[in-house]
């Protein structure tokens, strides 16, 4: 049995430190907002390469309070590509905001930057671009957009924790960053957690504020604002992971390397890896015959998973947001398949997956 995502294996290596730190955390007494937090924060902000990190409950939470920082609103329009999770739409419409979908380009599953721009109106905001399934977008295309039509851009980094692209990582490409921390990414705590990446000394005030019932000061609340922030036991069990999430991403991208190399079925479409720009969250093959492989699989004893089977706009919490027809994204929703691609996988894992791709 080869599970699609095994969270005791992937946390194995780390178990001594990892309680370590939970004696640590247990002993100080300190539960909330505390050290911890603290120095993860200072040290998530010196691995993204920006000058602000803030804490938050989570990756969705990472999202809304940027939005909130940024005071957009009731009639603001947001870009959001149609093939996210649906949180990145959730971040949006919980801030009163219109999520405007837009279509992937189906070569990288990310925003297609010409699709953008045919969304942009007098009343659009900024746009809210994810680095889907751990590829980063085209940045140089959106920064272009964003640049040209004075648009605030937000990176969706929940699934591109170390993720490189000319020299900057995810978190330090957009005007300010989520990421979410939920046990199977990239950069997983043993619990909810997220954080909001930035440069901008006010933004980043302002998110502080928002997460901490909108209080800079104790007992003055100069904004209606949340109770959101990073626990201080899973910040603790965050620095024990983030010195081996390079190492962990090379290992997921060496998973995705032994796929490339060595499936060959013509019926399945592999997706293309480019360097350092994929940090492999997900790895997603495509296949006209999509459920049958999926079936295949399992009775192999071999896990998949689906990301997303139902789009965003398809949910009955969003019936009638999409004002056009989303063919990429409904396509994509009826081929997409995930394989087993964590760090924990080992290489008779990978063979055994691979002989039944090539079977099928
Ligand atoms: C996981 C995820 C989120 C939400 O993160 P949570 O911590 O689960 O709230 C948002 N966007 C994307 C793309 C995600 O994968």
């Amino acid at each position: 049995m080869i599970p699609f995502f095994d969270v005791g294996a992937v946390n194995e290596p780390y178990r001594a430190e990892l309680d370590v730190a939970w004696q640590t955390v247990r002993s100080s007494g300190q539960y909330i907002l505390g050290p911890q937090v603290a120095a993860f924060e200072e040290e998530f902000a010196a691995f993204c390469g920006v000058r602000h990190c803030v804490g938050v409950g989570s990756g969705l939470d990472a999202l809304s309070l940027i939005i909130g920082g940024y005071g957009f609103g009731p009639g603001d329009e947001i870009i959001v590509p149609a093939n996210t999770y649906i949180a990145s739409v959730l971040a949006i419409s919980a801030n009163g905001c219109t999520p405007v979908l837009v279509e992937p380009d189906p070569s990288t599953f990310n925003l297609d930057p010409k699709a953008v721009e045919a969304h942009i109106t007098p009343a659009t905001r900024a746009i809210l671009a994810v680095h889907l399934y751990g590829r980063l977008c085209d940045w140089d295309a959106l920064t272009a957009i964003a640049d040209h039509h004075g648009l605030t851009l937000i990176e969706d980094a929940a699934q591109a924790h170390g993720a490189v692209t000319a020299g900057r990582r995810a978190g330090a490409l957009g005007d300010a960053a989520g990421f979410s921390f939920y046990p199977t990414k990239n950069l997983g705590c043993l619990g909810d957690g997220g954080a909001v990446t930035t440069n901008d000394d006010e933004l980043a005030q302002r998110v502080r504020m928002l997460r901490n019932y909108g209080s800079a000061h104790k007992n003055i609340h100069e904004a209606v604002g949340t109770n959101s922030r990073l626990d201080e036991l899973q910040a603790a069990m965050l620095r024990v992971k983030l010195p081996h999430l390079e190492a962990d991403n090379q290992l997921r991208r060496d998973v995705a390397a032994f796929y490339l190399d060595n499936v060959h079925n013509p019926k399945i479409t592999l997706p293309n890896v480019p360097e350092s720009s994929h940090v492999v969250h997900l790895f997603v093959v495509r296949a006209g015959e999509r459920d049958d492989l999926h079936r295949t699989l399992a009775r192999a004893g071999v896990g998949a998973a689906i990301h997303y089977p139902t789009p965003p706009h398809r949910q009955g919490a969003y019936r009638g947001l999409a004002k056009a027809p989303l063919p990429i994204t409904e396509e994509l929703s009826a081929q997409v398949l995930s394989l087993p691609a964590h760090p924990a996988l080992t290489r008779s894992d990978l063979e055994r997956v691979v002989e039944v791709l090539n079977a099928w």
